[in-house]
């Protein structure tokens, strides 16, 4: 974890492992400090290996995908996602209001997600976790969820008692019925990617598409 190294992510409470683009010994490219725990992260134009200070103090930040779309530091000033391709109706399931996405006048159930600037800059100060198809950041409660690793079957079968399925089948939503202990979605690579809600406690998670 994180802690073992006296740093912490708010959002991030996976093995360390699972982080995506983490050094445990650079030296910074924003402030010159050697020997420091870094992360790829974006500065001005380019790209650079900033260490924990610095990212968390907003000199350099990591651009993230989310359900309701992605994050820039742009966008997070603004208090407002920035993908395209979000659907209205998905926004505001996850409560948000949603604006219409001006770039795209023929798409108009494009929109992003309007955000506390808060929220929004701290999934940019958070590592993205490391995945096949892409690192995809789940909301509950209208807050970020904070990541919490890969589960496999023991992690099911610890917290769903006597129901492991039917407990996999609330936090991984969305997926089809299967023989627990014997189907893709739980052996090999590609997740399931669970977080836990900050407000309300409960799971959520997906899985990469076979
Ligand atoms: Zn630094
Ligand atoms: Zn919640």
């Amino acid at each position: 974890m994180f802690a073992d190294l006296g740093i912490s992510f708010p959002l991030f409470a996976a093995p360390r492992a699972e982080a995506v683009g983490f050094s445990e010994r650079s030296n910074c490219g924003i402030c010159g400090a050697a020997g420091k725990a870094a992360f790829a992260s974006r500065a001005e134009h380019h790209d650079v290996a900033a260490c924990f200070d610095c990212l968390r103090a907003g000199r350099a930040w990591i651009a993230k995908d989310t359900e309701i779309g992605g994050v820039s530091a742009y966008s997070a000033a603004r208090g407002w996602t920035d993908a395209v391709g979000i659907r209205r109706s998905e926004i505001e399931r996850q409560g948000f209001r949603a604006i219409a996405h001006e770039v795209e006048p023929d798409s108009p159930e494009w929109s992003r997600a309007v955000v506390p600037t808060a929220d929004l800059e701290e999934l940019i100060r958070t590592p993205d976790f490391l995945t096949w198809q892409g690192c995809r950041w789940l909301f509950c409660c209208r807050r970020p969820m904070v990541y919490v690793g890969v589960w496999k079957e023991p992690e099911f079968e610890e917290r769903g008692g006597a129901d492991p399925a039917a407990f996999f089948q609330t936090v991984i939503e969305g997926c089809p019925a299967f023989e627990w202990g014997r189907h893709a979605p739980l052996s090999g690579a590609g997740g399931p990617y669970v977080f836990r809600c900050q407000v309300c406690g409960r799971h959520r998670g997906y899985i990469d598409m076979p």
